[in-house]
């Protein structure tokens, strides 16, 4: 029996989902907001581990084209300290396949591949129990029917209701992202201080971090701990009281302000180190959002979640690679499901792996957010101690 599957969103987690339905020849409808692939910025680089990300890209089909596009050497990872001062400078061997980097737009074209992705649907509400299945309602007022609603549209989830009334919380942890482009040509100094792969540099209650994309494009991102309204008094919430104006409110979309006040922020840190933000091109701002931890629901039939819409937690590396083996996961149950009790079944089933397995990630990587942008900066070294392969 051929179920009606609708996935909601086309991320990492959405994609896979649909591109392992599609390897097993069922059909699937992909419903994705966005009006076109390239929309927006697909955002920064991920690494995607062996027994994730790369896992589910074996149920895809997808591994070999996966190794030839992937950046091995950008495994590399260095530490400094905030005076410059190198820390730790690991190097993956020749043959380390455990984590390589790929940059986000190439893995969804890699993803999208022959899939027939519906832009421009964004989806509003699902409602699970119809006569006919579950109703899905569409931004355009348009209403489908389906038998089962995949809901994988990441934090701010519109299918996640239908089945928990849970909703993200901030951290207290707040990512300024910018980027820096050409860097090998442009800012070669900057190209060396960050070598293959990542830099980190921290601080008291505050990191900067540099990961290196593709085509010599950097993404830099500046962290730290504040309040969630830290940018309408800068004096008040961050302490910086050496310039006038710092009462008056930072306006987010003022690139040289935003530069300033960061620059304010990091004040003291070595100027190789400050080069990232004085090159930086627009500033974007992240305030990290989580869903607590272990996060489950009663199940419902006909609607489940995967990715960040099931789970976020903070972004130490693992989301998209839960995401994208959830996706390939439930997709392999679904097509081997004959009717729609067995669906049901295997929803069930899915859910409870996933529920185990993302409660186990979510707590390791609350606790890593917890001691990188820290009080105390030598947490955050001996967390990379302990999980960096010696
Ligand atoms: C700075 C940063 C660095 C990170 N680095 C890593 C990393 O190295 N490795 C890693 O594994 N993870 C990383 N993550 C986490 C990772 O980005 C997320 O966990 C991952 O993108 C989640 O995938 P997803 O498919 O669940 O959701 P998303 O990637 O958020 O995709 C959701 C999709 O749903 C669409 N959508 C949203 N609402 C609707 C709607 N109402 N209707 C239709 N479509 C909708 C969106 O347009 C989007 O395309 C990082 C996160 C951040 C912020």
């Amino acid at each position: 029996m051929r179920h009606r599957i609708a996935v909601i969103g086309g991320g990492p987690a959405g994609l896979t989902f649909a591109r392992v339905l599609h390897r097993h020849d069922h059909p699937v409808t992909v419903l994705e907001r966005d009006p076109a692939p390239d929309a927006r910025p697909p955002g920064g680089t991920l690494d995607l581990h062996e027994k994730l990300g790369q896992l589910a890209l074996g149920k895809a089909g997808l591994l070999a084209e996966f190794q030839a596009l992937s950046r091995p050497e950008g495994q590399a990872m260095r530490i400094l300290d905030t005076d410059g001062t190198v820390l730790r400078d690991w190097q993956p061997r020749p043959d380390d396949r455990a984590n390589p980097e790929i940059d986000r737009g190439q893995l969804r074209d890699l993803l999208l591949g022959p899939l027939d992705v519906q832009w421009g649907r964004g989806v509003t509400e699902v409602v699970p129990g119809a006569r006919d299945g579950v109703l899905v309602h569409f931004a355009d007022g348009r209403q489908e029917t389906f038998d089962l609603v995949v809901g994988a549209d990441g934090a701010w989830s519109r299918v996640r209701p239908a089945v928990s009334s849970a909703t993200p919380h901030y951290t207290g942890v707040t990512l300024v992202e910018t980027s820096l482009d050409d860097v090998d040509t442009r800012h070669p100094d900057l190209a060396r201080l960050i070598g293959d792969g990542s830099m980190a540099v921290y601080g008291v209650n505050r990191a900067l971090v540099a990961q290196r994309n593709s085509g010599g494009h950097v993404k830099v991102y500046a962290q730290f701990r504040a309040p969630l309204d830290w940018h309408t008094n800068l004096e008040r919430h961050m302490g910086l009281n050496r310039r006038a104006g710092m009462d008056a409110g930072l306006d987010l979309a003022d690139v040289e302000a935003v530069r300033s006040s960061l620059l304010a922020l990091f004040d003291g840190w070595a100027a190789p180190v400050l080069d990232l933000l004085r090159h930086g091109t627009a500033f974007v701002h992240r305030p990290l959002y989580v869903l607590p931890v272990g996060h489950t629901w009663a199940h419902v039939p006909g609607v489940t979640l995967v990715g960040d819409a099931a789970h976020l937690m903070p972004p130490l590396g693992v989301g998209a690679n839960l995401g994208m083996l959830e996706g390939a996961e439930l997709a392999e149950s679904v097509a081997a499901a004959p009717s729609s009790g067995d669906l049901d079944e295997a929803v069930r089933a899915f859910e409870e792996q996933m529920w185990a397995r993302a409660g186990m990630w979510a707590k390791i990587t609350t606790a890593g957010l917890e001691r990188l942008v820290s009080p105390d900066p030598t947490e955050a070294l001996a967390f990379f101690d302990e999980v960096q392969p010696s």
